[in-house]
């Protein structure tokens, strides 16, 4: 995919949703002010980390980075900077793909005990070193098989450990990392990610799932974002044959929970297999 390609699948999106709302007027207009925020959105969300990696590069270019520590703290924040926006370039592909119904799924057989114990941990020593406080638990009475795409889990929980971090005003984060098999189903699981930040008011509790919405606080406070990220998990979630949900108290924090059923007849050609 290019990124014209990609745009234009973004604005066949758009078209197919006019398209869709004949209801009025009113939530016409919404759409297209959603959409010209996104566009905004996406512009400022580039242009912000793009900026940043110019800046640097010029500086070495003009010998500012003087000392091998200098250098080594220009490196790490273009590197940071290039991956920010090849993350956010990620989103947009693979909302449109997903908007367009042309994803292409993997799913594969993981055990859930190691892979979970992967994401946490990797995730553990990621925010720990940015002073985060980060607890988990794999709570199964024995590991087990599933088939679920693995790259896009890992997704999943990326992008609701992002929001935790973006929507969180108190000095340290606290997250809580959590693993359940959902009773009475054989082969599904519950994750479970919960936060100490600013919360959703319940008002808006249900809207934080839909497609370009994003918090009053999100917009005012300039946090990053683009009202996809949400949007795609619902959509990944809902592949794997499960739902996601959010429980939150505003002030104290917030809880996302969603499941995922074992996605093996798709691996298996549609037969059951002897786990
Ligand atoms: P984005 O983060 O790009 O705005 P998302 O789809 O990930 O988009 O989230 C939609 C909105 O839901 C956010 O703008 C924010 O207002 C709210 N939100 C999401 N996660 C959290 C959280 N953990 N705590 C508080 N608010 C959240």
């Amino acid at each position: 995919d290019t990124v014209p390609t990609m745009i234009s699948g973004l604005f066949h999106s758009f078209n197919k949703m006019s398209v869709q709302l004949k209801e009025g007027q009113a939530v016409k207009e919404k759409y297209e002010q959603n959409r010209k925020e996104l566009i905004a959105g996406i512009s400022h969300d580039l242009k912000t980390p793009i900026t940043s990696i110019l800046g640097y590069i010029e500086g070495i270019n003009e010998g500012v980075a003087n000392t091998e520590e200098k250098m080594q703290t220009y490196m790490d924040i273009i590197y940071k900077n290039a991956q920010y926006t090849n993350q956010l370039i990620d989103d947009l592909f693979l909302f449109s793909k997903l908007d367009i119904n042309q994803m292409d799924y993997n799913f594969e057989l993981i055990s859930v005990k190691d892979y979970f114990l992967d994401i946490f941990v990797e995730k553990k020593i990621d925010l720990e070193e940015q002073g985060a406080k980060v607890v988990y638990d794999i709570d199964l009475e024995e590991d087990f098989v599933m088939a679920i795409d693995s790259k896009l889990v890992h997704r999943i929980v990326s992008n609701l450990i992002g929001n935790a971090v973006k929507y969180n005003d108190k000095p340290n984060l606290n997250l809580r990392l959590q693993v359940k098999a959902i009773e009475g189903k054989e082969h599904g699981i519950m994750v479970s990610v919960s936060d100490n930040g600013i919360g959703i008011d319940e008002a808006h509790i249900h809207q934080v799932f839909d497609v370009f919405y994003r918090g009053d606080d999100s917009r005012s406070k300039d946090v990053g974002g683009t009202g996809l990220g949400l949007s795609i998990s619902r959509q990944l979630v809902e592949a794997h044959g499960g739902t996601i949900w959010a429980e939150s108290t505003p002030g104290t924090g917030t809880t996302i929970h969603f499941t995922l059923l074992d996605q093996h007849k798709e691996v298996n050609h549609g037969e059951d297999i002897n786990y």
